[in-house]
């Protein structure tokens, strides 16, 4: 008598293994993730729908070998499920985006800006010949005035022995490295556009910077001090300051004068802080090393700067320009900050970049509903001064600032400030893709797992 032949098993029944396995792994990715994190909400409800996921997968792999799940329908489905499903995560890579493209890249053809119409310049002017040199008010100059370095450390003499250049791409890789070296997490270099030169300083006095190249340097706002909860008293930090800073904003500051700072959060205030001067130090001494090597050179930071800065970095391909009026960068998100130098020393330049962050921002209003004094816009991008763009009021936000300086929430609200998981790296490649549908699976994905929770969400705010 004949043996019967066990049964071999088709194509797509091992393809809906495969299937499955990769989605129980991506969910234990989520689980880690929110573990990590500290999610609650988002850990007990991917947890959850880990378990429940196994559970059938072992369930239907039980029910096949035992002979069930191989009727026709069954067989459709594993079939043409599989084959479905596949596309579909297909789709999502490819750009798909019925949102005319922002295109918020641009110059400014109209005017150069006086750098006293940029919100509270006035509060530098008050700052002036307020000189202590301990170096924590070094830093909230740094971070507020940019006073002391304004005056003795952005600019200085030139080596008159200037160094031969030969490879103009090797100097241009050194230099690189060398920005790298002082803790720049991002470079970039441009041609300097005159456009992005402010035309006089917040004295008055006419700018005249006849550089032709912009190096751009980035660091990173740690994710623990620009998360959504990070609790910082920056209020009754002012009652710390030296006097005569504390003086100078006491008019312009509602300060309470009574609360302590424990010494825990005064330290993660001053590393704040730190952060903040941290690319202004790395800019002034990259400007030393370029001048050391023969060639004008001078740093930019801060609100004594006298190019804008954000524009720069733009052109100089670190990122795009979000809703919220920062740069979004692949690498850090919102959180990036930014100091430049101005050279003469030629260089090699890079080029924008067309991420697809930006075109994010059209399908994501998350920073608009956050920001507690509506300074972010919602809807399309408009015109100014011949770019089209958001423009965040910077007045409105400058005087809410005045009294709650821990405001963060346009970054802490952002999609793309996470910490540097595996996760967050994919989802950020995947909103690289430029689709919409994508876009919003990965926007809804965020507000489930309780990403940016700022405070509640206001979708029925007024425009
Ligand atoms: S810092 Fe605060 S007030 Fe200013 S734009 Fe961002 S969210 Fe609005
Ligand atoms: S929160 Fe959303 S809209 Fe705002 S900058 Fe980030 S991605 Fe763009």
């Amino acid at each position: 008598m004949a043996m019967s032949q066990p049964e071999k098993t088709p194509w797509y029944v091992w393809y809906c293994l495969l299937l499955g396995f990769l989605w129980n792994c991506l969910l234990f990715l989520f689980l880690s993730t929110t573990f990590a994190e500290k999610l609650k909400t988002g850990f007990v409800i991917t947890g959850w729908t880990l378990i429940f996921s196994l559970a059938l997968y072992i369930y239907c792999i039980r029910c096949y070998r035992k002979n069930r799940l191989r009727g026709k329908a069954a067989r459709a489905v594993m079939r043409w499920g599989g084959i479905g499903l596949t596309l579909f995560v297909a789709f999502l890579f490819i750009p798909f985006n019925l949102n005319p493209s922002p295109a918020l890249s641009g110059r400014n053809h109209l005017r150069r800006l006086d750098s006293r119409e940029q919100a509270g310049s006035s509060l530098y002017v008050q700052a002036e010949g307020v000189l202590p040199d301990d170096e924590i008010t070094l830093t909230i100059f740094d971070i507020c005035l940019g006073g002391i370095s304004n005056k003795t450390r952005r600019d200085g003499p030139i080596n008159p022995e200037k160094m031969d250049i030969k490879d103009i791409s090797v100097l241009t890789s050194y230099i690189k490295n060398q920005a790298a070296g002082l803790k720049a997490g991002l470079v970039g270099i441009t041609r300097l556009d005159q456009a992005h030169v402010f035309t006089a300083n917040h004295k008055g006095q006419t700018i005249n910077l006849p550089h032709e190249y912009a190096i751009v340097l980035g660091v990173d706002l740690p994710y623990q001090l620009a998360l959504p909860s990070a609790p910082l008293p920056w209020r009754e930090f002012y009652t710390s300051l030296p006097e005569e800073i504390a003086a100078i904003l006491a008019d312009k500051t509602p300060m309470s004068g009574t609360d302590v700072v424990p010494p825990e959060e005064l330290e993660k205030i001053k590393e704040t802080m730190r952060f903040f001067s941290e690319g202004g130090r790395s800019a002034v001494e990259l400007a030393r090393h370029i001048r050391s090597l023969g060639y004008e050179a001078r740093a930019h930071y801060s609100r004594w700067s006298e190019v804008q800065i954000i524009p720069l970095a733009q052109s100089a391909g670190l990122g795009e320009l979000g809703r919220n009026g920062l740069l979004l960068t692949q690498k850090y998100g919102p959180r990036a900050s930014f100091s430049v130098v101005t050279t003469n020393m030629p260089l090699v330049v890079d080029k924008p970049v067309d991420l697809g962050l930006q075109a994010f921002c059209t399908s994501c209003e998350k920073c608009a509903y956050a920001c507690p004094v509506k300074a972010v816009p919602l809807g399309a991008p408009k015109e100014e001064r011949g770019v089209v763009k958001w423009v965040t009021d910077g007045q409105r936000c400058f005087d809410y600032l005045l009294g709650n300086p821990k405001c963060l929430a346009c970054i802490g609200s952002c999609p793309f400030n996470k910490p540097d998981l595996l996760l967050h790296r994919v989802a950020t490649y995947m909103a690289t893709r430029n689709n919409i549908i994508t876009n919003n699976i990965l926007l809804l994905l965020d507000n489930f797992l309780g990403y940016g929770d700022m405070q509640p969400y206001q979708p029925d705010r007024p425009a």
